[in-house]
Protein backbone atom coordinates (compact mmCIF):
# COMPACT_ATOMS: atom_id res chain seq x y z
CA UNK A 1 0.00 0.00 0.00
CA UNK A 2 2.82 2.60 0.62
CA UNK A 3 3.59 4.43 -3.35
CA UNK A 4 7.27 4.71 -2.82
CA UNK A 5 7.48 7.40 -5.32
CA UNK A 6 6.08 9.99 -3.21
CA UNK A 7 8.10 11.97 -0.54
CA UNK A 8 7.66 12.22 2.68
CA UNK A 9 7.17 15.69 4.42
CA UNK A 10 6.38 17.18 7.94
CA UNK A 11 4.03 20.14 8.16
CA UNK A 12 5.77 21.74 11.09
CA UNK A 13 3.48 23.92 12.64
CA UNK A 14 5.40 24.49 16.79
CA UNK A 15 8.93 22.63 17.09
CA UNK A 16 9.20 20.04 20.51
CA UNK A 17 10.95 21.71 22.63
CA UNK A 18 14.37 19.98 22.81
CA UNK A 19 14.63 20.37 26.87
CA UNK A 20 12.12 17.15 27.78
CA UNK A 21 13.23 13.87 26.46
CA UNK A 22 9.99 11.64 25.38
CA UNK A 23 9.17 9.13 27.29
CA UNK A 24 5.57 7.93 26.40
CA UNK A 25 3.85 8.09 23.05
CA UNK A 26 -0.70 8.01 23.08
CA UNK A 27 -1.72 6.39 19.52
CA UNK A 28 -5.17 6.61 18.90
CA UNK A 29 -5.90 3.46 16.52
CA UNK A 30 -8.65 3.94 14.10
CA UNK A 31 -6.88 5.84 11.41
CA UNK A 32 -3.87 6.65 12.92
CA UNK A 33 -2.73 3.25 13.03
CA UNK A 34 -5.39 0.83 11.76
CA UNK A 35 -7.50 0.77 8.66
CA UNK A 36 -10.09 -2.22 9.50
CA UNK A 37 -12.47 0.55 9.99
CA UNK A 38 -12.03 2.92 7.56
CA UNK A 39 -15.16 4.29 5.85
CA UNK A 40 -16.92 4.00 9.59
CA UNK A 41 -18.21 7.66 9.03
CA UNK A 42 -20.61 6.51 5.93
CA UNK A 43 -22.09 3.98 8.04
CA UNK A 44 -22.73 6.45 11.16
CA UNK A 45 -24.11 9.67 8.93
CA UNK A 46 -26.48 7.69 6.45
CA UNK A 47 -27.46 6.08 9.19
CA UNK A 48 -28.01 8.91 11.76
CA UNK A 49 -29.75 10.76 8.52
CA UNK A 50 -31.82 8.05 8.47
CA UNK A 51 -33.39 8.68 12.01
CA UNK A 52 -33.08 12.34 11.59
CA UNK A 53 -34.86 12.18 8.25
CA UNK A 54 -38.21 10.24 9.85
CA UNK A 55 -38.74 12.78 12.65
CA UNK A 56 -37.67 16.14 10.75
CA UNK A 57 -40.13 18.64 9.15
CA UNK A 58 -39.26 18.05 5.42
CA UNK A 59 -40.32 22.23 5.12
CA UNK A 60 -37.66 23.30 7.85
CA UNK A 61 -34.70 21.10 6.71
CA UNK A 62 -34.13 19.41 3.37
CA UNK A 63 -32.20 16.23 3.19
CA UNK A 64 -28.62 18.13 2.70
CA UNK A 65 -29.06 20.41 5.90
CA UNK A 66 -29.59 17.08 8.15
CA UNK A 67 -26.51 15.80 6.26
CA UNK A 68 -24.54 18.85 7.29
CA UNK A 69 -25.88 18.78 11.04
CA UNK A 70 -24.87 15.20 11.30
CA UNK A 71 -21.74 15.40 9.44
CA UNK A 72 -20.98 18.25 11.72
CA UNK A 73 -21.59 16.87 15.13
CA UNK A 74 -20.48 13.15 13.98
CA UNK A 75 -16.53 14.33 13.07
CA UNK A 76 -16.44 17.04 16.33
CA UNK A 77 -17.22 13.96 18.84
CA UNK A 78 -14.68 11.90 17.07
CA UNK A 79 -12.37 10.48 19.15
CA UNK A 80 -14.67 10.18 21.59
CA UNK A 81 -16.83 6.55 22.65
CA UNK A 82 -19.16 6.48 20.18
CA UNK A 83 -21.70 6.36 22.81
CA UNK A 84 -21.51 9.91 22.45
CA UNK A 85 -22.35 10.20 18.90
CA UNK A 86 -25.07 8.32 20.19
CA UNK A 87 -26.25 10.62 22.94
CA UNK A 88 -26.06 13.78 20.30
CA UNK A 89 -28.09 11.67 18.03
CA UNK A 90 -30.69 11.30 20.37
CA UNK A 91 -30.61 14.87 21.67
CA UNK A 92 -31.22 15.93 17.98
CA UNK A 93 -34.36 13.68 17.70
CA UNK A 94 -35.59 15.78 20.96
CA UNK A 95 -34.95 19.03 19.18
CA UNK A 96 -37.19 17.85 16.19
CA UNK A 97 -40.02 16.73 18.26
CA UNK A 98 -39.30 13.07 18.20
CA UNK A 99 -39.11 10.70 20.95
CA UNK A 100 -35.34 8.92 20.72
CA UNK A 101 -34.24 5.21 21.88
CA UNK A 102 -31.98 4.81 24.60
CA UNK A 103 -28.18 5.80 22.65
CA UNK A 104 -27.32 2.25 23.54
CA UNK A 105 -29.66 1.05 20.59
CA UNK A 106 -28.65 3.56 18.57
CA UNK A 107 -24.91 2.75 18.92
CA UNK A 108 -26.15 -1.13 18.59
CA UNK A 109 -27.42 -0.31 15.71
CA UNK A 110 -24.60 1.30 14.03
CA UNK A 111 -22.13 -1.06 14.86
CA UNK A 112 -24.34 -3.93 13.42
CA UNK A 113 -24.02 -2.31 10.31
CA UNK A 114 -20.55 -1.15 10.14
CA UNK A 115 -19.61 -4.97 11.68
CA UNK A 116 -21.49 -6.27 8.35
CA UNK A 117 -18.66 -3.48 5.84
CA UNK A 118 -15.61 -4.63 8.24
CA UNK A 119 -16.10 -8.36 8.46
CA UNK A 120 -14.18 -9.17 4.98
CA UNK A 121 -11.70 -7.52 6.33
CA UNK A 122 -11.60 -9.34 10.12
CA UNK A 123 -11.87 -12.70 8.00
CA UNK A 124 -9.19 -12.00 5.77
CA UNK A 125 -7.09 -11.19 8.65
CA UNK A 126 -8.01 -13.60 10.82
CA UNK A 127 -7.69 -16.48 8.41
CA UNK A 128 -4.45 -15.32 7.21
CA UNK A 129 -5.38 -14.22 3.81
CA UNK A 130 -4.04 -10.32 4.32
CA UNK A 131 -0.78 -9.53 6.02
CA UNK A 132 -1.54 -7.52 8.91
CA UNK A 133 0.75 -4.34 7.40
CA UNK A 134 -1.83 -4.74 4.42
CA UNK A 135 -4.49 -2.63 7.22
CA UNK A 136 -1.42 -0.51 9.41
CA UNK A 137 -1.20 2.68 8.70
CA UNK A 138 1.83 2.83 6.18
CA UNK A 139 5.14 2.49 8.06
CA UNK A 140 3.80 2.66 11.58
CA UNK A 141 4.79 -0.89 12.83
CA UNK A 142 8.10 0.35 12.25
CA UNK A 143 7.78 3.68 14.16
CA UNK A 144 6.18 1.80 16.95
CA UNK A 145 9.09 -0.32 16.91
CA UNK A 146 11.83 2.35 16.56
CA UNK A 147 9.95 4.24 19.72
CA UNK A 148 10.26 0.94 21.51
CA UNK A 149 14.05 0.11 20.79
CA UNK A 150 14.48 3.99 22.07
CA UNK A 151 12.75 2.82 25.51
CA UNK A 152 9.69 5.26 24.61
CA UNK A 153 6.45 3.16 26.53
CA UNK A 154 3.74 3.24 24.31
CA UNK A 155 0.09 3.77 24.98
CA UNK A 156 -2.89 3.15 22.80
CA UNK A 157 -6.31 4.33 23.70
CA UNK A 158 -9.03 4.18 21.59
CA UNK A 159 -12.89 5.46 21.62
CA UNK A 160 -13.91 2.15 19.36
CA UNK A 161 -15.28 -0.63 22.67
CA UNK A 162 -12.48 -2.36 24.54
CA UNK A 163 -13.21 -5.62 23.37
CA UNK A 164 -12.81 -4.40 19.75
CA UNK A 165 -10.01 -2.46 20.00
CA UNK A 166 -8.07 -5.56 21.76
CA UNK A 167 -9.04 -8.15 18.91
CA UNK A 168 -8.31 -6.25 16.08
CA UNK A 169 -5.10 -4.22 17.49
CA UNK A 170 -4.18 -8.26 17.85
CA UNK A 171 -5.04 -8.89 14.06
CA UNK A 172 -2.47 -6.72 13.51
CA UNK A 173 0.24 -8.02 15.36
CA UNK A 174 0.63 -5.22 17.26
CA UNK A 175 -0.04 -5.77 20.84
CA UNK A 176 3.60 -6.60 21.83
CA UNK A 177 4.56 -2.58 21.35
CA UNK A 178 1.70 -1.35 23.43
CA UNK A 179 3.73 -2.13 26.82
CA UNK A 180 1.88 1.08 28.71
CA UNK A 181 -1.69 -1.12 27.58
CA UNK A 182 -4.30 -1.05 25.01
CA UNK A 183 -7.28 0.91 26.19
CA UNK A 184 -10.84 1.45 24.72
CA UNK A 185 -14.26 2.47 25.67
CA UNK A 186 -16.34 0.68 28.80
CA UNK A 187 -20.13 -0.26 28.75
CA UNK A 188 -19.86 2.02 31.85
CA UNK A 189 -18.98 4.68 29.41
CA UNK A 190 -18.02 7.42 32.47
CA UNK A 191 -15.40 5.00 33.34
CA UNK A 192 -13.15 5.46 30.31
CA UNK A 193 -11.78 8.98 28.42
CA UNK A 194 -8.92 9.25 26.68
CA UNK A 195 -8.07 12.09 28.81
CA UNK A 196 -8.44 9.76 32.19
CA UNK A 197 -5.68 7.44 30.05
CA UNK A 198 -3.22 10.17 29.51
CA UNK A 199 -4.09 11.43 33.62
CA UNK A 200 -2.95 8.08 34.75
CA UNK A 201 -0.01 7.85 32.57
CA UNK A 202 1.62 10.93 34.04
CA UNK A 203 0.88 9.58 37.46
CA UNK A 204 1.49 6.45 36.77
CA UNK A 205 5.15 7.13 35.20
CA UNK A 206 5.79 10.24 37.14
CA UNK A 207 5.97 12.16 34.05
CA UNK A 208 5.75 15.57 32.72
CA UNK A 209 3.39 16.44 30.17
CA UNK A 210 6.29 17.49 27.86
CA UNK A 211 7.31 14.23 27.92
CA UNK A 212 4.44 13.06 26.29
CA UNK A 213 3.94 12.49 22.22
CA UNK A 214 0.54 12.04 21.19
CA UNK A 215 -0.25 10.30 17.38
CA UNK A 216 -4.14 10.75 16.11
CA UNK A 217 -6.15 11.55 13.33
CA UNK A 218 -9.38 13.09 15.30
CA UNK A 219 -9.98 16.18 17.20
CA UNK A 220 -9.68 14.64 21.01
CA UNK A 221 -6.54 12.86 21.33
CA UNK A 222 -4.89 15.99 19.72
CA UNK A 223 -6.91 18.59 22.28
CA UNK A 224 -6.16 15.90 25.62
CA UNK A 225 -2.54 15.51 24.26
CA UNK A 226 -1.87 19.41 24.77
CA UNK A 227 -4.08 20.42 27.25
CA UNK A 228 -1.76 18.54 29.31
CA UNK A 229 1.56 20.00 27.66
CA UNK A 230 2.34 17.07 25.29
CA UNK A 231 3.40 17.48 21.69
CA UNK A 232 0.06 16.68 19.10
CA UNK A 233 1.13 15.30 15.77
CA UNK A 234 -1.84 15.01 13.16
CA UNK A 235 -1.70 11.67 11.27
CA UNK A 236 -3.96 12.97 8.00
CA UNK A 237 -3.72 9.43 6.68
CA UNK A 238 -5.97 9.50 3.48
CA UNK A 239 -7.64 6.03 4.60
CA UNK A 240 -9.27 5.20 1.62
CA UNK A 241 -6.25 5.36 -0.76
CA UNK A 242 -3.35 5.51 1.92
CA UNK A 243 -0.50 6.21 -0.83
CA UNK A 244 0.92 9.16 1.28
CA UNK A 245 -0.95 11.90 0.20
CA UNK A 246 -2.66 14.24 3.01
CA UNK A 247 -6.46 13.90 3.40
CA UNK A 248 -7.07 17.79 3.28
CA UNK A 249 -10.18 17.50 5.76
CA UNK A 250 -8.48 15.95 8.50
CA UNK A 251 -5.44 18.04 8.11
CA UNK A 252 -7.87 21.49 8.57
CA UNK A 253 -9.64 19.57 11.45
CA UNK A 254 -6.42 18.82 13.29
CA UNK A 255 -4.66 21.96 12.82
CA UNK A 256 -8.21 23.29 14.44
CA UNK A 257 -7.99 20.91 17.26
CA UNK A 258 -4.49 22.21 17.81
CA UNK A 259 -1.80 19.98 16.56
CA UNK A 260 1.67 20.59 16.47
CA UNK A 261 2.87 19.11 13.18
CA UNK A 262 0.92 17.00 10.56
CA UNK A 263 1.90 14.21 9.12
CA UNK A 264 0.72 11.84 6.35
CA UNK A 265 1.31 8.47 8.17
CA UNK A 266 4.36 6.98 9.49
CA UNK A 267 6.55 5.77 5.93
CA UNK A 268 9.34 7.62 6.95
CA UNK A 269 9.94 6.39 10.59
CA UNK A 270 13.39 7.39 11.27
CA UNK A 271 13.24 10.58 9.90
CA UNK A 272 9.94 11.31 11.83
CA UNK A 273 11.57 9.75 14.83
CA UNK A 274 14.37 12.28 14.50
CA UNK A 275 11.81 14.75 14.02
CA UNK A 276 10.16 14.17 17.16
CA UNK A 277 12.69 13.04 19.21
CA UNK A 278 16.02 14.50 18.39
CA UNK A 279 14.48 18.14 16.89
MG1 LIG B 1 -9.12 7.82 14.92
Amino acid sequence: MTDSSHSFSIEVIRARSTKQRVRAALFDFDGTLSLIREGWQNVMVPYFCEVLTEVADPNIETHDDIERVTRDFVDLITGKQTIYQCIRLAEEVKARGGTPLEPLLYKKEYLRRLQERIQNRVDLLSHRKAKPDDFVVPGGRQFLQILRDAGIKLYLASGTDEFYVKQEVELLKLTEYFDGGVYGAQDDYKTFSKAMVIDRLIKTNDLAGAELVGFGDGYVEIENVCAVGGYAVGVATNEANPNGTIDDWKRRRLLDAGASAIVPDFSAPQKLFDFIVNP
